[in-house]
Order: structure tokens, then sequence, then C-alpha cells
């Protein structure tokens, strides 16, 4: 069968791969894969700095964002049928099973021993069938299909956005503002979701106002701001939540003066390394002004199953939204297209049907 591959720690080693068809185990499930998102993680293994292969294997099936339909099942499987719609979560538990893995959320793995599907350790989806474990798939409803494999993505910012109200029950908080950076997958979906809970929300990124980018953040009633004409710093207004999209090291640190009085800040990106020192007056206002930041990885069951009841509200109350954040459906053929650095892109799947 097809498969899109690469050679974590080999620059520019993604390929279309002819492998064999994987078997089921007794608790796993024979996924048809449907359609495939491509993300910064993608290019970053191919890109040759992040990533590992299966122990003993050379190469990494890709892919991590995926939906797909149950082809067959293992023995032990029971709670799904053929032909039924899923989404599989990205990560596995660590062989030492720590407390966090023990207790579903292998997203706050202690010991790093975890494995990601097309990322770390274990074969991704970006192939015409692949395996996971039942126990890490989402059902999904018909009505959702078009827009379901935004739901590893949705389960990003929906980790994000629950970790910071869980966090601020530090103290009676009641965040009116939000400001999103970036305006891609993470930014847009991040967008709705914050809107979905009435806040105001402000994004900056760097397209102009008349790109597609920051015409689906205003028609959800955001307000998009081109940081090309309004830099970040020259904001005057001061935010009760910050999400940072961008993975930008330089926006990342400035983010934090943008910050309200209690306000919290979360970041999302894997930082690269930047020239840029800290500045120490930042740790005072945080100080000051009980400012918080933290950062959020990965997501477990429980936030993609909050993202699918978020895409239904999205639909219900956005229409066609999140079907415009797929830019371009390529076939597995087409697959380099989905690595080539494209600033006007939102969301690139592969059509694997
Ligand atoms: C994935 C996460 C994963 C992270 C780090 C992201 O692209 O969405 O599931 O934990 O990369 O590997
Ligand atoms: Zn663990």
């Amino acid at each position: 069968m097809k498969a899109i591959t690469a050679k974590p720690g080999v620059k520019g080693s993604v390929q279309l791969s002819e492998i064999p068809q994987p078997f089921p185990k007794p608790n796993e499930v024979l996924l048809k894969i449907m359609k495939l998102g491509i993300d910064g993680t993608d290019r970053d293994v191919n890109g040759g700095f992040y990533g590992a292969p299966p122990d003993g294997q050379s190469f990494l099936v890709l892919g991590h964002e995926t939906l797909g339909t149950v082809e067959s099942i293992g023995r032990e499987v029971n709670n799904f049928g053929e032909g039924e719609l899923v989404v599989p979560t990205v990560r596995r538990p660590c062989p030492e099973n720590c407390l966090n893995c023990r207790n579903g959320e292998s997203d706050m793995c202690l010991t790093g021993h975890y494995f990601e599907h097309g990322i770390y350790k274990l074969h991704g989806f970006a192939s015409e069938a692949a395996v996971s474990d039942a126990n890490y798939l989402v059902k999904i409803p018909r009505e959702l299909a078009d827009v379901a494999v935004l739901l590893e993505p949705t389960s990003i910012v929906e980790k994000a956005i629950s970790q910071i109200y869980e966090i601020q029950r530090r103290m009676q908080w009641n965040p009116k503002t939000a400001l999103m950076l970036g305006a891609g997958p993470i930014g847009q979906l991040g967008t709705m979701l914050l809107r979905l809970r009435e806040l105001e929300v402000f994004v900056v990124a760097r397209r102009p106002k008349e790109d597609l980018k920051a015409r689906l953040v205003e028609s959800t009633g955001a307000h998009y701001i081109n940081s090309m004409e309004t830099p970040i710093d020259s904001l005057s207004e001061n935010f009760d939540i910050i999400i940072e999209g961008t993975g930008y090291a330089p926006i990342a640190m400035e983010s934090i003066n943008q910050l309200a009085t209690n306000g919290v800040l979360c970041y999302l990106g894997v930082y690269g390394p930047s020239q840029l020192a800290f500045k120490t007056d930042y740790l005072k206002e945080m100080v000051l002004r009980n400012k918080l930041t933290f950062g959020s990885v990965n997501a477990n069951k429980r936030y993609f199953e909050l993202g699918l009841i978020d895409l239904q509200k999205i639909k219900a109350k956005f229409g066609n939204l999140l079907s415009n954040l797929i830019t371009s459906s390529l076939k597995p053929e087409e697959f380099q297209r989905a690595f080539l650095p494209d600033e006007a892109e939102i969301k690139t799947i592969i059509d694997f049907t």
C-alpha cells in the first residue's frame, strides 16, 4: 500500500513509499484512511530536527491528524463496527505506565517515554490503511465527516483553553478579552472556540486584511490585526487570555507585556532558538500583576471529545467556516506540495480515498 514516509534526522527525506499493510493486534483496529492533515510537526520531521522511527526501523510513516473508517477489528475489540467513522488520538502511554499515562492523561506523561503516531516511535496515519489501539479512537457522527480531519488540531486548542480556565480557578476571574497570536489552523480554531465562549477576540498575524485568513477571523466576529502594520508591542489593550500559536520566540516573549492584570498566556509552539535576551522587567511585571504563562502539548481523548462537541457548535453557529480552513486537498502522489512553505495556506489535506 502507499504511505508517506520520512527518515527522522534526515532533512528532506519525505517520500511516497510502498509498504506492507499492517495487521491489527487483538486490541487494535485497522483503519482505512480517508483524510490526513499536514502540520508544522510533519514539516519539522521532514526538516530533520524532530521525531523518531519505531525502534529497529529506519523510517517513520508520517501523519497524526486523520479521519478514517473501521476496516476490521482485533479479536478483543467489541465496541467498534465495520464502516464506522473514527479519529485516533496521537499519543500512547509510556511503557512504565506512569501516574498520568495510567489515568488516561498520556499528554501529561512524566517519563517522556510516550509514543506518538506519526511523530515519535510509532507509525502514523499517512497511508492507505493504519492501525490504532481501539481505546484511543473517537467515534465521529456522519454529519461531521467533512471537517472531522480538523479534530486533532482542535483538541490541541481545546486542551489549552480548558487548562487556562482550570488554572485560573486560583481566583475570581471573569475574562472578557483574548488575543490569539497566529492565524493558521491553531489560530483559526482557537478563535472559533473563544468566540463560542463569547469573548472579544483579537487575532494578530502577518497576512494583509484582504487575505482569507483575516476574512475567516472576522467572520466569527473577532478583530484581525495585521502585525506588519500594527506590531504587537504597539497594541494598547491588555488581554485576559493570550494563546501563542505562531511558534516564533520573539513574539512569544513580547506578548507577556500584552497580558492584563491576573491574565494568563498559553504557549503552543515548539520554539526554535532565538538571539533575543529575556527581558527581566517582564519578571517584575509578572509578579506585580499576577501574570501567568504556561506551555501545553498534545491532547488526551477527553479533549478530542470536547472538541467534537465544539465542532458541532461551530457548525451550528458559523456555518461552513470550518471547511474553509481546508485550503488544499491533494492526492497522495502530490505529497511534496504539502511540504513546501506557503504563507496563504491554512490547512492542507491529503485525500487517501
Ligand atoms: C501534535 C501533538 C504532539 C506534538 C509534539 C503536535 O503537532 O499535534 O499531538 O504531541 O506535535 O510532538
Ligand atoms: Zn507516562
